[in-house]
Order: C-alpha cells, then structure tokens, then sequence
C-alpha cells in the first residue's frame, strides 16, 4: 500500500497516519509557493489549468481500483478547485470558465506557472472607399512574406489593407503581439465597401491592456480616410465563430462597359436562379465546383449601372460576363452581347 499525506487520504476517504506522500509527492504543501507569481498584463477574469506528471495519474488510478474507491475526487479536480479559491481571494477577480481573459496553468512537475493570455475580440463594421486594397494583409505568393523582386521586397501584395490600417491604431494602444482580422467575408479587392459597412471582428493576441477608449481607437482609424470603422465593442470567440459561419444578402451596385437599354434590362427580369461554376479567375484557389445561387433583384440605376440584390457567395463580376458559359444565365447570355463589369461597389449587407 502507498504511503500518503493527509490531503490525499482525506480525499479518497481512507483512514490513517498521513506520511510523506508517494501519490502526490505533497503538493499541497507547495500550494502557497506557486501563488506566489506576478502577472503584469491586465485582465478581469481567469481560469486555471492544472498539468501533472502522467505517472501520479497513473499512480493514482491503480490506488482507486485496488482500493475499489469511488475515485470521484480526483488529485486533479482537488488542485483545481483549491487554486481556483486561493487565487481568487489573492486576486480579487472572478473565475470565468468558457471565456477567461488568461488561464494560469499550474505546472506541477516543473512546479511553475505559465500564464496563456487569450485574445481581447472587438467587433465593428468597416467601410472601404477606395479600390485595390485588400480587407486583409496579402502575402507575396511567391516570397510568402521574406520579401523577393516580384514583390519589391515589401513581403506583400499590396501597400496596405484594411487590417493594417485598423490593426496598426490598435496593437499600439493594447501593446499586443499580433492581430487576425475577420471578416463577415469579403469583397474583391477591387471593389469599394460602402453603406452600412462589414462587420468584423479583430483578434488581437497576447494583449496587455484590455480596458480600452473604443471612441478615441474608432475616431484615430478614421483619420485615414480610406476606410472607416464604426460601431467598435468588445465581443468573443463565439461571435468570431457566427461571423464566419453566417451568409448575408449582399447589394451591388455594377457598372458596365457599355449601356443597357430598358428593351434588354426588361429581360432581366429572367435572371432569378443561376447555376455558376468556380469562376476562372478564382479557379487556383477555390474548388471547382458548380452551384445554385439566387438573383433577387435587378434595378437599373442608369443606362451603365445597375444595382443587384443578390445571395451570398455569388460572383457577380462572372453574373455580367457568363464566364464563358460557366456561369448560367448571365446578363450577357440574356441580352446577347458581352457585357463586361468595369467597376463594383458593395452597397448592403443584410445582416440586420
Ligand atoms: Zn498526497
Ligand atoms: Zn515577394
């Protein structure tokens, strides 16, 4: 039989003289040394992780079953809930278990603490209102980022985006190591986002500073005057997770290399259900495959323009041209002539 300290013969519901413990190797006596740590980077909640050695758990497995002993307690379950009280009184702050700011993991075979910062979300909506940059920062495809001739050694396909312009105002105010920026999708790089915006969420990593002037951040990005945020707030994983996964309507305003008359925009009337295969020009990165995407409405704004309310994920420059033939009808198959888009705008998302 093991010998075992008071802790561990109190848990598993043995009686006896508490020894030097061969389980746990008296870990809990070292409880109050481990506390014993600095943590500078702001935070209001916390969760705790406990690491131990495999062969204390495996130790402790074998003790359970000789002993036929409920095992309900476990070393592990008991660590957990005695750091989680201990640190909360010397902290003052609340566990959060789903989304905790940091997740101090106590490492009890190194007998160390490290502390995991998760990310600090915030949400918005952006506007883009000038073309050729991108929503986020584009590698050099043949460098990947080292710098090389093809990309003038800048690492990148374009000067800036508009994850640069909104993560540079913001990594300077958090003191954080990095950002990732979603998008509620995205438009062509090429495309202006206007009207009520994209909602995003920027990631921002390893934050020091999570308490922030979300007014004074919003007004600084907006000195740049080709994009603007708004509505900046705090949010979560979870909202990362519906942004990526929900699909909007989206309008567009389209314009034409030549004009439309009303004889050929009233057949457009036919453009309702499109079958449209991976556009050639997306065709090196998307899988080619055909699918059914709605038309719901066609408007003519003027002789060259015409505004499109249509479903997501259709490639509206292809809607225009018919991608020779892979994209089916088009406004070019319905009029009879090839129309090209010589400019796009998006002008809603119907998120709300
Ligand atoms: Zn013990
Ligand atoms: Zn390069």
């Amino acid at each position: 039989m093991y010998r075992l300290c008071e802790s561990c013969l109190k848990r598993l519901g043995l009686q006896g003289k508490p020894e030097r413990c061969e389980l746990c190797g008296d870990i809990f006596k070292k409880i109050d040394d481990l506390l014993n740590f600095t943590y500078t980077a702001e935070f209001s909640n916390f969760n705790i992780g406990i690491k131990l050695d495999p062969n204390v758990l495996e130790k402790e497995k074998k003790i359970v079953e000789m002993l036929n002993l409920s095992g309900e307690k476990t070393l592990k379950r008991e660590l957990l809930s005695i750091f989680r009280k201990k640190l909360r009184e010397k902290l003052n702050k609340e566990v959060e278990l789903e989304y905790p700011d940091v997740i101090f993991v106590f490492d009890l075979e190194k007998c160390e603490v490290i502390p995991e910062s998760n990310p600090l979300y915030i949400k918005g909506r952006y506007n883009k209102y000038v073309r050729y940059i991108p929503q986020t920062k584009w590698y050099c495809r043949k460098c990947r980022g080292k710098g090389c001739p093809y990309c003038n050694f800048e690492g990148k396909m374009y000067e800036t985006s508009v994850e640069e312009i909104v993560g540079e105002v913001i990594l300077g105010y958090t003191k954080a190591q990095g950002e990732k920026f979603h998008g509620a999708g995205r438009e062509d790089i090429d495309a202006k986002m206007l009207g009520n915006g994209r909602p995003f969420v920027i990631e921002i990593q390893k934050s020091e500073v999570r308490t922030l002037n979300l007014e004074k951040i919003q007004n600084e990005i907006n000195k740049d005057r080709r994009i603007k945020v708004s509505e900046l707030e705090y949010s979560n994983k979870r909202e990362v997770i519906r942004l990526k996964r929900e699909k909007f309507k989206k309008t567009y305003l389209v314009y034409l290399d030549q004009e439309i008359s009303d004889e050929e925009f009233a057949k457009l009337k036919d453009l309702c259900e499109i079958n449209q295969r991976t556009p050639r020009r997306v065709q090196h990165r998307r899988a080619d495959k055909t699918r059914i995407r709605k038309v719901y409405k066609v408007e003519k704004k003027n002789n060259n323009c015409l505004k499109i309310c249509c479903e997501s994920g259709l490639y509206v420059k292809e809607l225009i041209t018919g991608d020779d033939g892979r994209t089916v009808p088009s406004v070019s198959s319905i009029v009879q002539k090839d129309v090209k888009c010589i400019a796009l705008d998006v002008i809603k998302i119907h998120d709300r």
